[in-house]
């Protein structure tokens, strides 16, 4: 067994160790709700990532995060996954105030609540397509065999069907990528978070994957997609823009341009 460390759950750290969740907050409440979220990173000075961002996403929909490089995608996308903790300020995830939780329960919320799409696939060389979609169940507590059977439902989604039994070398970099949003859409998760998930992609493989996120969301899932790709960012329901860590705009694509305040997004 390999030690290298190639699976999202193994680099983010997602294993909970058997610690349990307690119960969730009001079934009626948005997915994700940040208010007034800052993150610092400490230095000389002080890098400010993010500077005060209150945002809620709702179940169903799907919202993309554009802005320049540096303006705190990534660390947006991160604390929306727990992976980091706010500086300041409040992140309810799936009905959990991120604050209230031990690591041992968030890593327990990451593996069975969310899933990742990162800019690295993280994918385990040596393990066929179906394994690496089924290991990233791992430690969402289901059992192998429905974690092989939900992987190769996963898999003919995103059209691999017939490479299930591939390993990521012998895959072309838009198979690779799909192959990390199947583990991503396996398990009915709340909230899909991808970080330029058709970067590394040409622009049909792009369009394939929002495709698969957009029917994440038609079956319930909440999704945030950072991309640069304005013309996917356009067939978003929503599309936040960010600048020096700010919410500085947001769009609802085909209803017209709306003020950050007339929006709610800084209220
Ligand atoms: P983006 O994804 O929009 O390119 P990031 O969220 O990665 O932006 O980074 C936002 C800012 O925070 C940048 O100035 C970056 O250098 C800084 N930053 C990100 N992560 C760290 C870190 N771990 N330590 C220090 N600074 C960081
Ligand atoms: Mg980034």
């Amino acid at each position: 067994m390999s030690t290298q460390i190639t699976t999202p759950a193994a680099a983010a750290g997602l294993h909970g160790g058997g610690a349990q969740l307690p119960a969730a907050g009001g079934a009626g409440r948005p997915v994700l709700e940040l208010e007034q979220v800052t993150k610092s990173y400490p230095g000389q000075p002080p890098v400010v990532a993010l500077a005060g961002v209150s945002l809620s996403v709702q179940r169903g929909e799907l919202v993309a995060v554009v802005g320049p490089s540096g303006s705190g995608k990534s660390t947006l996308l991160h604390v929306m996954g727990t992976l980091d903790r706010p500086s300041s300020g409040t992140a309810q995830v799936t009905g959990f105030d991120v604050a209230g939780l031990a690591d041992r329960e968030l890593a327990v919320l990451r593996s069975t609540r969310i899933g990742f799409v990162f800019q690295q696939f993280f994918l385990a060389e040596h393990a066929t397509a179906l394994d690496n979609v089924a290991d990233g169940l791992l430690y969402a507590g289901v059992a192998a065999r429905e974690r092989r059977h939900r992987a190769a439902q996963a898999l003919a989604r995103v059209g691999l069907a017939g490479r299930a039994g591939f390993r990521p070398p012998q895959l072309s970099g838009g198979e690779r990528q799909r192959v990390a949003i199947a583990r991503a859409v396996a398990w009915e998760r709340r909230l899909l978070l991808a970080d330029e998930p058709s970067g590394a992609l040409d622009w049909a493989n792009g369009q394939a994957v929002f495709g698969l996120i957009r029917a994440a969301c038609s079956r319930g899932v909440a999704a945030v997609v950072v991309t640069h790709d304005a013309q996917l960012a356009s067939r978003a329901d929503r599309v936040v823009y960010l600048r020096d860590g700010q919410l500085a705009d947001q769009a609802m694509p085909g209803r017209g341009q709306q003020s950050p305040v007339e929006a709610g997004v800084n209220g």
